[in-house]
């Protein structure tokens, strides 16, 4: 472990104790509400024909007008085609947005807004990843029912809900389409905003494997490490639950099966596609539950910063946060350890097993836990900034940096090899 860590190297600083102590209290009252919080899940359609069942469910709830959410990228895909030539089988009277970028700000969910108002829309179609799915859960409401889209981050601030929601998911992948958060980045402040609320979950998910094929290597590898994170976070939350474990550790499983499959024969390998949108939906389904911990408190920054995309920026992070988490977490990570198949005589030897695994799993994907984009003169805003977003929403992570001190060398530890 990364000796700058000995709470011994750094001295106390005023406030920090007590933000961890009313953090802490926080967070233990904040449990039993999210255990009861009403997160409804969705109607799953998954499978080669999912895309066409997904439509005539669509078309059977009554449709007409859908305005079909996507990315500038997406938008001119063979498989965006496909969704178009389902839908004028259907005589769906459908428009499309196809200005979503990935991390969409607001000034782009504006202009979302303005487009379902202009078509009349009677509910929505999210086709694409993250970022085409997050839009939406915030576009939808806000369209319907005229909301100012700047005042909805945070808490349970949206409780309007939209049109029917469909969402399909063509990563795998942040399980958006199965949570009740939308992240949006503010382009006036640069920071990315959570909104959390219970009406933007989708009616309905598709999951079609025939439609992730074609994803290339790079984003294959960036969000499957995405999904990874989730259901390691999830695993480790406090909040955790008996079907939220088994939820994340079937998810884990899965994904160190079949993401290198996924990354080295994408193309071809159907059941690697299949078997990573499964995982990373059930992460999703967990972790909307749980929580998420250290690793997105500090990958959010790597996005807000410089760019990095959320998936490779929780990649980069996660072997780094479960090396920290051991002294705190052995007999949860050596579970995790032995539900993968690792190794080892002693919960110990299993959880040092899983830190190695992950380590391996990013090599075989060809990521570099590596955080050499962190420039000197933003740690000490980075270091604020994570523990406000870990300590504000609450993150019930399993251990603790004692001083900013710690967390500021936790960070410069990133920055250089192992
Ligand atoms: P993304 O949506 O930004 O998409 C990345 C790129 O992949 C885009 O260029 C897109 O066109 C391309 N792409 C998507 N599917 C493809 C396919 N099948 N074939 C070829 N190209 C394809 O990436 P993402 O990682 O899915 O989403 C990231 C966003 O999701 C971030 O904004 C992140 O903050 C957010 N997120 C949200 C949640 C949540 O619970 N709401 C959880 C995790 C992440």
């Amino acid at each position: 472990m990364n000796q700058s860590l000995h709470p011994n190297h750094h001295s106390p600083e005023p406030g920090f104790a007590l933000r961890q102590t009313l953090y802490k209290g926080w967070a233990a009252l904040a449990k039993p509400v999210y255990r009861v919080l009403p997160i409804a899940s969705p109607e799953v359609i998954s499978g080669n024909q999912a895309l066409a069942e997904g439509i005539a469910e669509l078309a059977k709830q009554g449709i007409r007008r859908p305005v079909v959410i996507t990315d500038t990228a997406f938008v001119g895909l063979p498989v965006f085609q496909r969704l178009l030539d389902t839908m004028n089988e259907a005589r769906l009277d459908y428009s499309v947005f196809s200005d979503i970028v990935p991390d969409p700000d607001f000034s782009i969910i504006e202009r979302g807004i303005e487009h379902c108002r202009n078509h009349d829309f009677d509910g929505v179609i999210a086709i694409g990843g993250g970022s085409s799915i997050d839009a939406t859960k915030v576009i939808n409401p806000c369209a319907r029912h005229n909301i100012d889209p700047r005042r909805v981050p945070g808490m349970l601030k949206l409780r309007k809900r939209g049109h029917y929601f469909m969402a399909i998911p063509t990563t795998a992948g942040t399980g958006s389409e199965a949570t009740a958060a939308a992240v949006i980045t503010d382009e006036l402040t640069h920071q990315k905003k959570v909104v959390i609320s219970l009406t933007v979950v989708p009616e309905l998910a598709v999951l079609d494997p025939s439609l992730m094929m074609g994803l290339p290597p790079g984003i294959t590898a960036a969000t499957g490490m995405d999904a990874l994170t989730h259901a390691m976070e999830s695993y480790l939350s406090r909040y955790a639950t008996p079907k939220t474990d088994a939820l994340n550790l079937e998810s884990m499983a899965r994904i160190f099966d079949h993401l290198p499959r996924a990354f080295h024969d994408g193309a071809n390998d159907e059941e690697a596609r299949r078997q990573m949108a499964i995982a990373s939906h059930n992460a999703g389904v967990a972790f909307t539950r749980t929580s998420v911990g250290w690793v997105h408190a500090i990958a959010h920054q790597l996005g807000a910063f410089y760019g990095v995309p959320h998936g490779l920026a929780n990649a980069m992070v996660l072997p780094h946060v479960l090396a920290f988490y051991l002294p705190f977490a052995q007999p949860r990570m050596a579970q995790m350890a032995r539900h993968i198949g690792l190794k080892g005589s002693t919960d110990a030897d299993l959880a040092l097993a899983l830190v190695d695994a992950v380590h391996n799993l990013c090599a075989q994907l060809q990521i570099q836990p590596l955080l050499t984009m962190v420039k000197e003169e933003d740690i000490s805003q980075i270091t604020r900034n994570v523990i406000n977003e870990a300590y504000r929403s609450p993150y019930p992570v399993p251990g603790y940096f004692r001083s900013y001190g710690e967390l500021e060398a936790f960070i410069r530890g990133m920055m250089v090899a192992r």
